[in-house]
């Protein structure tokens, strides 16, 4: 007698990115109910189950997919608009752009475009901080995708949601209660923008609510030496330094960027459980700095792997955003730093654990939600496999990738989406941007 599941993913190696880093070759991943029910050889599972759909991963490689520890999904709306400027330049920019364009309708668009390239990529699920986080939602609900989301605190004139900060605790208490029983594999979220847009006592407020629903806080700290500076002179302390005076720093608190700090800092976020979601991309390109990610790790600070939003890196791609955590770190002149197996686990299971999901997500083992992709190696770029983490993070690119899973559902079957129609995805944001697009050039405004 076989036993009934609803997917059996077969053959190909199996990256479980467990923490003995097992993978099995000639494997197989066996999904009931949006739940890995079972990793192991190929032939024992399907002597063991019957499957009402397979993949064929033949000839593959299976391993999670990858999470994305932080991004602004809807800004694939910007993309290209602001390159080659400072952080400062490029939110002044930005937060112009978004207050005239940003409405419900026009986010769910931008996030349906992000999704689209996210399951193309092998990235299945991601925490999108943005306004009109319910529009986002709505988009992903209907394809399926996972998002981590809730509402954003940014204390700017003229929120681009037209929620003034005096109503948003009420609106995001509210929001927070109405998440009860919220799907499996995902947690409440607030997000605070920054230690530059909201002021000290603003942040102890909306940490407090976010302690009173179990909820992970997440905001920009320490992205380049200019923040830090205006926050020293307006408060007295670096970002990292005035969120530990204040008593916020802990393991519900995940860092995007954390790429100025101090020998103390890092040592408060490693004494605190405080975890780093790190852009290395994003990083280059707005001439940020190189986050201090050895020194985070060997001080035992989780780190996760973030993309940013699609106007700061231009991509969601992880796969990019893996290569350039194992090779960036290198260039101070030691090629042991991040090796080629910490950048692929901060693309899963540490970005996972950053999140506080690490007991659901980011890794192939039976119990955890089945989140998985398969990355096709029959390419000239992929062979020899010698080493299945050396072959993701110095040799793969995202249109590797065939098959996208999330929660046992196939998003993505031989590269065809199968939950987004594509073509009118894409027609869909062109219309937008044709709509909005200023009477004068975008050159002139950059
Ligand atoms: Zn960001």
């Amino acid at each position: 007698m076989t036993e009934h599941i609803d997917l059996l993913v077969r053959g190909g190696d199996v990256l479980t990115v467990d923490d003995a880093g097992t993978v099995v070759r000639g494997g197989a991943v066996g999904v009931r109910d949006g739940v890995i029910v079972a990793v192991g050889p190929a032939e024992e599972l399907r002597a063991r189950y019957t499957a009402d759909q397979d993949i064929d991963a033949e000839g593959c490689l299976v391993l999670p997919g990858f999470v994305n520890a932080h991004t602004h999904l809807a800004m694939t709306l910007l993309r290209g608009r602001a390159d080659d400027v400072t952080l400062q330049g490029f939110l002044e920019r930005v937060l112009t752009w978004e207050a005239e364009l940003l409405s419900p309708k026009n986010v769910a668009a931008a996030v349906r475009v992000a999704i689209a390239e996210g399951v193309r990529a092998g990235v299945t699920s991601a925490l999108d901080m943005y306004w009109f986080h319910g529009a986002a939602e709505q988009a992903a609900r209907e394809a399926g995708w996972r998002l981590h989301t809730g509402p954003t605190f940014m204390d700017v004139p003229g929120p681009a949601d037209g929620i003034a900060y005096e109503d948003r605790l009420g609106w995001a208490r509210q929001d927070l209660a109405a998440r009860a029983g919220a799907r499996p594999g995902t947690r409440p979220v607030l997000f605070a923008h920054s230690t530059y847009t909201l002021a000290p006592d603003q942040l102890t407020e909306i940490a407090a609510l976010a302690r009173e629903f179990g909820a992970l806080l997440h905001l920009h700290a320490a992205e380049n030496a200019t923040e830090v500076a205006t926050v020293e002179v307006r408060h007295g302390k670096r970002p990292v330094e005035l969120l530990d005076s204040l008593g916020l720093l802990g393991p519900d608190l995940l860092l995007a960027h954390a790429v100025d700090l101090t020998g103390p800092e890092i040592a408060a976020l490693a004494r605190t459980g405080t975890a780093v979601a790190h852009c290395p991309v994003s990083n280059l390109k707005l001439g940020c700095g190189i986050a201090p990610v050895p020194r985070l790790l060997s001080a035992g600070v989780t780190v996760g792997l973030g993309t940013d939003g699609a106007v700061s890196s231009n991509t969601l791609d992880m796969l990019g955003a893996v290569r350039q955590a194992a090779l960036v770190h290198k260039a101070a002149g030691d090629p042991t730093a991040v090796g080629a197996e910490q950048a692929v686990r901060m693309a899963t299971i540490e970005g996972a654990r950053a999140l506080g999901l690490g007991d659901h997500l980011g890794s192939l083992e039976a119990g955890k939600r089945a989140d998985l992709i398969v990355l096709d190696l029959n390419a000239p770029h992929l062979r020899p496999l010698h080493d299945p983490w050396s072959t993701l993070a110095y040799a793969a690119h995202s249109a590797d990738v065939r098959d996208t899973v999330v929660d046992g559902r196939v998003l993505m079957r031989e590269r065809a989406l199968t939950t987004l129609d594509e073509p009118t995805v894409l027609a869909d944001l062109e219309a937008l941007v044709r709509g909005t697009r200023p009477e004068h050039s975008s050159a002139a405004l950059v």
